[in-house]
């Protein structure tokens, strides 16, 4: 299959090349630091298209984007001459409430997911912005607010339909193709097209929580509140420290706009009558500024953010994980987040303990079960002329933090910059990583993530 007309012949999806109507807005990513021109991008309706797709790349030996969400920071959902798999027509999620699953298509994003299973009063770990991808965050692990209690989204995957790089379809699960299941929870999109994700529920339906805001000058407070609260608080408790300018919203007051805050973003998922007394025990870390803390279902929690975080931003992201949040590393974030260089940008301090805990460390690829807090620094602003500014920020916050870190981070809120600590992601994993990757993807079809080389 050598040529575009055959993939066009091959495929049911519309097949997006240079001077095509739709090519301008087909090559768009989220981050608009990416602005690259494929070859071809072809919008695949089924597994069968994904299967074409993936022989045009590798028959051609062009360079292979795989995007679902689109939400890659470091832009791996596009290739200047490359193949583009954009999964967005394969968004349908379907709940079987007896069995307490749903079945999401490769390109879903937690909106998609979360409003199907909420009709049902269930839910998972997802993401807290809607317009993420199910696939792509799932497949490095999945932090959310539901984690300490559900764990982490992987965690909570039974199967996945897999394309692998010589085109062939697998399901991958505790029964079949158990080596690829395994590499698949956190090891990253290195292994193959996942057409559709199968999830374990659990009954979520309304939380309690939002986000409170705290003065600067009780950010070390605050933050040794929440570390040394949280580790005995009960796991539906989730949530996490932040440090946020305050955007120009209705329960912030107006003087108070465009000065940055530590937030405290929570979310109870247990019985809501016990929400106000389990949020509370935040307000006793220092005095509230402003918040906006309530019941809520959960999909409206895990969009609040969306519209800080529109597509069209440029983003520069790094992140470690933290074992000890100690008061050395709180000093340091004391000293970088006053410098946040726009509205949008924001750091956050996710716990990851819990459930997340009972997974053993080789259970699945994701590598960091001994660690507390998973932390990035996330650099979004709207003007590229910021980006020489913004990435220094985000690079000076995060050296003066590596020393009080573990050496790995979670490979979803990495810069592209960061292919050198693959193997730190994945520490006692990485080996094992390795070997299914040259089982599955001898010939690194699947290079364009935090690339694990056979
Ligand atoms: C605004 C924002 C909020 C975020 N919030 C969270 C959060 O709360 N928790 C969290 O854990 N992470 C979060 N992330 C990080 C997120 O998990 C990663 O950016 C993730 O890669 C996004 O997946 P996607 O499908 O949206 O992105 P895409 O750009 O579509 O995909 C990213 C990469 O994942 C792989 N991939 C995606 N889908 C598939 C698939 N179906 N089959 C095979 N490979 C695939 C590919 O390698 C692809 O290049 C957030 C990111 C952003 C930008």
């Amino acid at each position: 299959m050598g040529t575009i007309e055959d993939l066009r012949e091959r495929t049911r999806g519309l097949v997006v090349a240079e001077g095509d109507a739709e090519y301008d807005e087909a090559r768009r990513v989220y981050n608009a630091m990416h602005d690259k021109r494929p070859r071809v991008v072809v919008r695949c309706e089924n597994a069968g298209d994904v299967m074409a797709a993936v022989d045009f790349a590798r028959t051609n030996e062009l360079d292979l984007a795989v995007r679902g969400g689109s939400h890659s920071v470091p832009g791996f959902g596009t290739a200047d001459g490359g193949v583009v798999i954009d999964l967005n027509a394969m968004r349908n999620v379907r709940v079987d409430p007896l069995t307490r699953t749903a079945r999401a298509g490769g390109g879903a994003t937690w909106g998609d997911f979360n409003s199907a299973t909420h009709a049902f009063g269930l839910a998972t770990t997802g993401g807290i912005v809607s317009t993420t991808g199910v696939g792509g965050l799932t497949l490095g692990g999945g932090i959310g607010y539901l984690a300490r209690g559900l764990g982490l989204s992987c965690d909570n995957l039974v199967s996945a339909d897999v394309v692998t790089a010589d085109g062939r379809f697998l399901i991958a699960s505790e029964k079949e193709n158990d080596d690829l299941f395994w590499a698949l929870r956190g090891g990253g999109g290195n292994f193959g097209v996942v057409t559709a994700l199968e999830f374990r529920l659990a009954p979520v339906s309304t939380v309690y929580g939002g986000p409170m805001l705290f003065e600067m000058d009780d950010a070390a407070a605050v933050v040794t509140g929440f570390r040394d609260m949280i580790k005995d608080a009960p796991e539906q408790l989730g949530g996490f420290p932040a440090f946020q300018i305050a955007p120009p919203l209705p329960f912030i007051p107006e003087n108070r706009h465009g000065e940055v805050f530590t937030l405290i973003v929570g979310c109870w998922a247990g019985d809501p009558d016990q929400g106000e007394a389990q949020i509370a025990k935040f307000r006793e870390f220092a005095p509230v500024v402003a918040e906006m803390v309530g019941p809520m279902p959960y999909p409206v929690l895990n969009s609040a953010f969306d519209e800080l975080v529109a597509p069209g931003l440029q983003h520069y992201w790094k992140a470690n994980f933290v074992t000890e949040l100690t008061d050395d590393a709180i000093q340091g974030h004391l000293r970088h987040a006053p410098g946040l260089p726009a509205v949008n940008s924001t750091v956050h301090i996710y716990p990851i303990d819990g459930a997340c805990h009972r997974v053993t460390p080789d259970g699945t690829a994701f590598a960091y079960r001994d660690a507390n807090f998973a932390t990035v620094i996330a650099g979004m602003w709207p003007d590229p002329a910021q980006n020489e500014a913004g990435i220094e920020w985000v690079r000076s916050y995060y050296d003066d933090l590596a020393p009080l870190s573990e050496s790995g981070g979670y490979i979803n809120f990495m810069a592209g910059d960061d292919q050198g600590r693959i193997r730190d992601n994945y520490k006692q994993n990485y080996d094992r990583l390795v070997e299914v990757k040259r089982k599955y993807d001898p010939g690194n079809l699947f290079h364009l993530n935090q690339n694990i080389m056979p």
